[in-house]
């Protein structure tokens, strides 16, 4: 049953007058003047000065391997599908190889690891699944390694994968296109068991999809 206003509650003891001026430190900026505009500091913020570009975090990126084939960097994968830069918070967007891979946390932690190493004020990595991964977008890079780790580099099949499934694919140790398929699961949902009839040795194959 107040009709006149409380007062105003006591500030907490020693709250208030205490605060020194000009501590706080930088806001980030509204979006879209980050790239223009540099937050003034007259103070170090150690590794949050770092000036990043798209070069640069598409070049730490390409440092980031796969959990699963530690050759191949993300990159390589085409698993990375964009980078988005704001003043120094970092968007990836990505999109796993598989749907349910369990490598797939592990790739975020390690990407946000990296791009905080690298001095991003804030790293988020956004799981994009549609489009689903192609086997198409493993780069040129990413196919001599996956050869060079005795893996059969997926054929290029332009979106028809029934064709290719099963055709063209290669020895990785002696290029024989006499192989054949032992099994179509090999020791990860994504890769074969493929038997050279000229080594007389089996090698896997990264599946095509
Ligand atoms: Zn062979």
């Amino acid at each position: 049953m107040k009709i006149s206003p409380s007062p105003p509650a006591p500030l907490p003891q020693g709250e208030g007058s205490q605060i020194p001026p000009y501590q706080s430190p930088p806001l980030p900026l509204p979006a879209g003047e980050g790239r223009t505009v540099s937050p003034v500091s007259t103070r170090s913020w150690g590794e949050g000065d770092a000036h990043l570009t798209d070069d640069i975090v598409w070049a730490a990126l390409a440092e980031v391997m796969d959990p699963e084939i530690p050759v191949l960097s993300l990159v390589d994968l085409g698993v990375i599908r964009a980078v988005y830069l704001a003043g120094d918070q970092v968007t990836v967007t990505m999109t796993p190889t598989f749907s349910g891979c369990p490598a797939l946390v592990e790739m975020q932690r390690l990407i946000k690891e990296r791009l905080q190493a690298l001095g991003a004020s804030e790293a988020t990595v956004n799981v994009v699944l549609a489009p689903p991964w192609s086997s198409d977008w493993i780069n040129a890079e990413g196919r001599r390694k996956l050869k060079a780790f005795g893996l059969a580099p997926p054929p290029v099949h332009g979106g028809d994968v029934q064709i290719m499934l099963f055709d063209t694919v290669t020895c990785p140790r002696c290029d024989s296109d006499d192989v054949t398929v032992r099994n179509t699961f090999g020791s990860t949902l994504c890769r074969a068991i493929y038997y050279c009839n000229r080594c007389q040795d089996a090698f896997e194959q990264f599946k095509p999809l």
